[in-house]
């Protein structure tokens, strides 16, 4: 990086959370419905209407808080952000300004399985989502118009804001992989950044090196609403040159809010940014402050799930390296996958090896994901067994896995259909090999001259005369003992 300046991140992430209904009305706040059908005269914004809060939403927000190691207000309020945009009826959005919900908690950035620094949450606080504009073109005479969906007008979010900790677009992408991956053990949002339901603005300058300011007061661009991880990385690694080319030229850096255009990676103007004083916030006359007992922030402390670096070290206590903990942790239902699958087989080391290789290759061949693995973790369990207790050779077991994925059989059902099975018996492998010794005495006396390699290729004989199904370890030892006769006589 150039070593006139530092790169300065910050991210606010916004994730919207899956209740039932909306945060303030009754309306179903489930995504994909028919425009408009999920609306009231409360998300609607009509005079007179008043608006009752979810307390779903709050345990939901309460958790989050809590998992990103937030301390949680007992007291904190509700405040209007005045605005005018068609997608908002009201012209204010119900959000939390200078009391939000909680403050001061950390996301860890992880790299090969170590945490290697910490990035501070500054604050979480509720608010509502506002509708969708969907710009379709349509005409109206000469005019061009576009549709509104208030669908998802009063939908609960939280707003998680970073302090600008980060120092480079990979940081960031660090950062938000593991906010996503922490949160996605809540089951409290979908996180699906392309539907929207976790979208993020990224924030980003350039600190020149004999700046003494603070951080606040450095003019930065906002990247709005980019729809994936590798967008952010993208938009700020694009953002980072153009800032910087504008430094080298000696111009200034003008603080404006910035979209990103995924098809050809750049950012471009949108609009200078408000002030928080443009918003003219002031106290939510229609709700009472949010309040919450000691009692009950604690209850939900309580229910919390281990914290993903928690798993992590369970995971390489049970000897699974940092990287592959990395992979399992980094998707919960893999993780889960995992977990089932060493309840019902005791060797984890094992279970691993099978799950990161084999399996992953066949759900990436048919494009599953681990929510919907065609071998359940019991299944491949019992093909473990099969291995361990002779039945199968490690090779074959992968040939039966195969089979298995594609019919969802049971591999004891899939054994049978195939007629493999390893062949474990002394008598019939050591008559295979005193063929194959017989028939191949030059080979055999090569071996005894010292040529390691002709061992292979009576192993390889006895194999392809029993179809792959002795049991490599005893060929090998049969073969060993059968020859040491031989040379005797
Ligand atoms: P705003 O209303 O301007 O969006 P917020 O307080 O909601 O203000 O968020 C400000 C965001 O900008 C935070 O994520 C913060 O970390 C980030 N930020 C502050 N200063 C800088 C900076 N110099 N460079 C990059 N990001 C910054
Ligand atoms: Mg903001
Ligand atoms: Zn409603």
């Amino acid at each position: 990086m150039n070593s006139g300046y530092d790169v300065i991140i910050g991210l606010e992430v916004h994730v919207e959370l899956k209740t039932q209904s909306k945060l303030f009305c009754s309306c179903s706040a489930s995504f994909g419905a028919e425009p408009n059908t999920h609306t009231c005269p409360v998300c609607l914004g009509m005079p007179g209407v008043l608006p009752v809060l979810n307390e779903e939403a709050v345990a939901y927000a309460v958790k989050a808080a809590l998992a990103l190691r937030c301390t949680v207000h007992p007291f904190s309020k509700f405040d209007r952000k005045q605005y005018f945009y068609p997608d908002l009826p009201k012209a204010y959005q119900i959000s939390q300004y200078d009391q939000p919900l909680a403050e001061y908690g950390a996301v860890p950035i992880i790299v090969d399985g170590h945490v290697v620094k910490e990035v501070t949450v500054r604050r979480i606080h509720m608010e509502e989502d506002a509708g969708k504009l969907n710009h379709l073109g349509i005409r109206l005479g000469d005019a061009k118009g576009s549709l509104v969906d208030l669908n998802r007008a009063g939908v609960p979010l939280i707003e998680i804001v970073s302090e600008p900790d980060m120092r480079s677009a990979d940081e960031a992408r660090l950062y938000l992989t593991e906010l996503r991956n922490v949160l996605s053990y809540l089951d409290i949002s979908d996180l699906r950044m392309e539907e929207g339901s976790m979208r993020c603005d990224a924030n980003v300058s350039l600190r020149p090196h004999d700046y003494v300011g603070s951080l606040e007061d450095l003019p930065r661009v906002e990247i709005k609403n980019v729809n994936s991880i590798r967008n952010v990385q993208r938009g700020i690694e694009y953002e980072v040159a153009r800032q910087a080319e504008l430094l080298a030229r000696g111009e200034r850096i003008v603080k404006e809010t910035r979209g990103f255009d995924d098809q050809n990676g750049r950012t471009y103007s949108q609009r200078s940014k408000e002030e928080a004083n443009d918003y003219r916030y002031f106290p939510e006359p229609d709700l009472p402050p949010l309040v919450l007992t000691q009692e009950a922030i604690e209850r939900v402390a309580r229910s919390l799930p281990p914290a993903p670096t928690v798993l992590r070290e369970e995971l390489q206590q049970a000897g699974v390296t940092a990287k592959e903990a990395e992979i399992i942790v980094g998707d919960r239902a893999l993780w889960e996958y995992w977990r089932e699958a060493t309840t019902h087989y005791e060797d984890k080391r094992q279970v691993t090896n099978w799950i990161l290789s084999d399996l992953s290759r066949l759900l990436n061949a048919h494009g599953d994901t681990w929510l919907t693995p065609r071998v359940t973790p019991a299944a491949l369990a019992d093909l473990l067994r099969l291995i361990a207790n002779g039945t199968l050779s490690g090779r074959m077991a992968k040939e039966v896995l195969d089979r298995m994925y594609e019919s969802g059989a049971t591999a004891a059902q899939t054994v049978e259909a195939m007629g493999v099975s390893q062949i474990t018996d002394h008598g019939a492998i050591q008559a295979v090999v005193q063929q194959v010794v017989a028939d191949n005495p030059h080979v055999v006396q090569d071996y005894l001259n010292g040529k390691e390699k002709a061992l292979g290729f009576l192993v390889g004989q006895v194999m392809k005369q029993t179809k792959g199904q002795a049991k490599p370890d005893m060929v090998n030892a049969i073969l060993k003992g059968v020859i040491a006769d031989y040379a005797k006589t």
